[in-house]
């Protein structure tokens, strides 16, 4: 089954938290570098970095910051308290039910609709929001009472400073690094003279437990699941708060699916809640959560399901421990303990060179495991791993085992490859990564190139086993050779007879004719997928136009942050041979109405009353959304994700609403329309 979070479908999130953590980043970094006496920046450059920050988030602490480098003072000037200081939780902050058994699951379920959660193996953090305003933040503690880490939150990007419409309320969730984050955190720690991080989980903890180094707390990242009306449990807060502040009412919400669409509505990052109507989906999620599991990006243990309809939740309270109406999910987890015999590299498509463990095998979970994957390179240096090294590793849920940490360390350090083990060219080091750089020559990066372009242009029945003899034979080196081959080429493929060769054959030709989304996204361009191609395309009319583009007028658009601009330019440009080869090879990519998009059977009428104007719907509908883009497009009208100035009017149920979206309509004089204003328009 395919998942769809409650999250991708349609709630209007501010995007600013990614940039916000850019920005941080960039200035604390030009800081320091600036008081070290080398500059690597116009100060011209360095305030229009500090006037973007502020224009987004005026109480950055990092715009307080002075005296960065003398890093132990960082942040502490901006502290209210140096001492810990410790607060209680007016709900307390309970633990959660758990069970490792599916039938015990579908029992506790009893065939209610359930939201399912991801359960991050992180610290649970408690935001308490005044008028409006986060005014403290604490940790869990033991659940009656926590510490204030309140100048830790303000440097999180994806903690709002501020709500909606000012309303004071406690939001919980949980706070966690992700693996690729941890990797930077663990390179400054050791910059900076502190001890290197043993765990992405530890170094929360750690961080959240120290006075000092608050900027540290920028690589953490949080998820929002509950939300608490302010006073609920507290009759003194309550009262207070109505007292100052008598005409905010809290929302309130009839399931969790509202709720946890108004956090991500108010800027909070969701732990991806799915509705779940029955088994089957539970346990569909349930593989979801594997494959994260697997990815190791997040560290998770599991999932935490919770009745959708809340009344049920007042109905079954809580008991001293846990709340009635949740229930959390995880795999029995199985470790050991066994010895690197050897450290093995491999290029990936994308030329990534990653270590894999090899060790003696052992038995975990059912199964013989001889190979650990290990991620990256930065990982290798994190723990410092050679072999001799004993190692714990973990596997639940028969996902891919885990590396947990070293046991007992050998002698000696660790080493890193200097030549890509596929082509022998030197590997670059951004201190992280290892990559090997011939993206054209490097057989790893070749195959995983022309596998891209096969499933981008849907090419039917042509494998990894059929291209790889392609490939030896010398026929296939690039994405533009698929296009040179003769029938009896495909013959040197094992196996394959006239009829098949034949059949080939034809997929091949039949992919010449390709939306030019699909062609952009078969070029395999770092940080860029179909989607990325699908709103560039609705600011540049063709391919010429989209090589022509420069970082600066990708960068305005929606959803674009400098890095990500820069990405899709450099990519475009390294692959301009092989843009230039597919053309020659008569591969023609044909620009798509856009009202095509998506479902693709509402194709619009080009004479409807509103054929080619372009619209985009923001916030909620009193109308289901899917019905209102139906009834849009089926009236010849096209629909985009973002404002420019190519929208002809945005539609939304809330006009005074202060989403990006409405934003960016009110600067760009586009019309803004509510559902009765677009009634009337499809009625003419
Ligand atoms: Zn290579």
């Amino acid at each position: 089954m395919t998942i769809r979070i409650i999250e991708e479908e349609g709630i209007e999130r501010p995007v600013v938290s990614q940039r916000i953590a850019e920005l941080a980043d960039a200035i604390l970094h030009h800081k320091k570098v600036y008081e070290s006496g080398q500059s690597e920046i116009s100060d011209a450059a360095y305030d229009r970095l500090e006037d973007e920050l502020k224009s987004i988030a005026p109480d950055h602490p990092v715009l307080q910051v002075v005296g960065a480098a003398s890093d132990s003072s960082v942040g502490a000037g901006a502290a209210s308290g140096v001492n810990v200081r410790k607060v209680e939780h007016a709900t307390p902050m309970l633990s959660l039910d758990k069970t490792y058994s599916l039938p015990d699951l579908h029992r506790w379920a009893a065939d209610k609709p359930l939201v399912g959660t991801l359960k991050v193996d992180g610290n649970s953090l408690s935001l308490v929001y005044e008028k409006g305003l986060l005014n403290l933040a604490k940790t869990r503690g033991n659940g009656r009472v926590g510490e204030e880490v309140t100048d830790k939150a303000f440097w999180i990007a994806d903690v709002p400073r501020n709500l909606p419409n000012g309303i004071s309320c406690e939001i919980r969730g949980e706070i966690y690094c992700t693996e690729s984050k941890f990797l930077r955190l663990a390179d400054e720690m050791v910059q900076m003279g502190l001890d290197r991080p043993t765990s992405p989980r530890n170094i929360v903890s750690g961080l959240l437990g120290r006075k000092a180094h608050f900027e540290l707390a920028r690589y953490f990242s949080f998820f929002a699941f509950d939300f608490i009306a302010s006073g609920a449990g507290d009759a003194r807060d309550a009262a207070g708060a109505n007292d100052r502040n008598p005409s905010i009412p809290a929302p309130r919400f009839k399931s969790e699916v509202e709720k946890f669409k108004w956090l991500g509505g108010a800027g909070f990052s969701l732990p991806h809640p799915q509705v779940l109507e029955d088994a089957k989906a539970v346990e569909g999620y349930l593989e979801y959560v594997k494959k994260l599991m697997a990815e190791d990006e997040i560290g998770l243990d599991g999932a935490v399901f919770s009745y959708n309809d809340l009344a049920l939740h007042d109905e079954l309270g809580v008991t001293a421990h846990h709340p009635r109406y949740k229930m959390s999910f995880k795999w029995q987890g199985q470790t050991a303990v066994s010895t690197v015999t050897g450290i093995t590299w491999a290029t990936s498509r994308l030329g990534a060179v990653t270590p894999v463990a090899v060790i003696d095998p052992v038995f975990l979970s059912g199964a013989s495991i001889s190979n650990i994957s290990l991620h990256n390179a930065a990982h290798v240096k994190a723990f410092n791993l050679k072999v001799g090294d004993r190692i714990e590793i973990v596997r639940s849920g028969e996902v891919i085992p885990k590396f947990l940490g070293v046991i007992e360390a050998a002698d000696g350090s660790y080493l890193w490859p200097l030549a890509c083990p596929q082509c022998g060219t030197t590997l670059i080091s951004d201190g992280i990564r290892l990559t090997c750089p011939d993206a054209t020559a490097c057989p790893a990066q070749q195959l995983g190139a022309i596998l891209n372009w096969i499933r981008c242009a849907e090419i039917d029945d042509l494998s990894e086993k059929r291209v790889l003899p392609l490939m030896e034979a010398g026929l296939v080196r690039t994405l533009a050779d698929l296009y040179r081959l003769k029938l009896e080429d495909f013959l040197v493929i094992p196996q394959t007879r006239e009829k098949m060769a034949g059949k080939l054959f034809a997929n091949i030709q039949a992919s010449r004719s390709i939306p030019l989304a699909s062609f952009l996204n078969g070029l395999g361009i770092e940080g860029a997928g179909r989607t990325t191609w699908e709103s560039l395309l609705e600011h540049f009319s063709g391919l010429a136009e989209i090589q022509r583009a420069t970082p600066e007028e990708i960068i305005p658009i929606e959803g674009f942050a400098e890095k990500s601009a820069k990405q899709i330019v450099a990519g475009l440009d390294a692959r301009r041979v092989w843009i230039q080869e597919l053309l020659e090879a008569g591969v023609t990519p044909v620009v798509q109405n856009r009202s095509g998009r998506g479902d693709g059977q509402f194709e619009g009428h080009a004479d409807g009353p509103l054929a080619g104007l372009q619209f985009v719907i923001t916030g909620s509908l009193t109308a289901p959304r899917l019905d209102v883009e139906k009834a849009i497009k089926a009236a010849g009208g096209k629909l985009a994700t973002s404002v420019s100035k190519n929208t002809f009017a945005v539609v939304t149920g809330d006009l005074d609403s202060g989403s990006s979206k409405m934003k960016k309509a009110r600067e760009l004089g586009v019309k803004i329309w509510n559902e009765e204003q677009l009634r009337n328009a499809l009625k003419e």
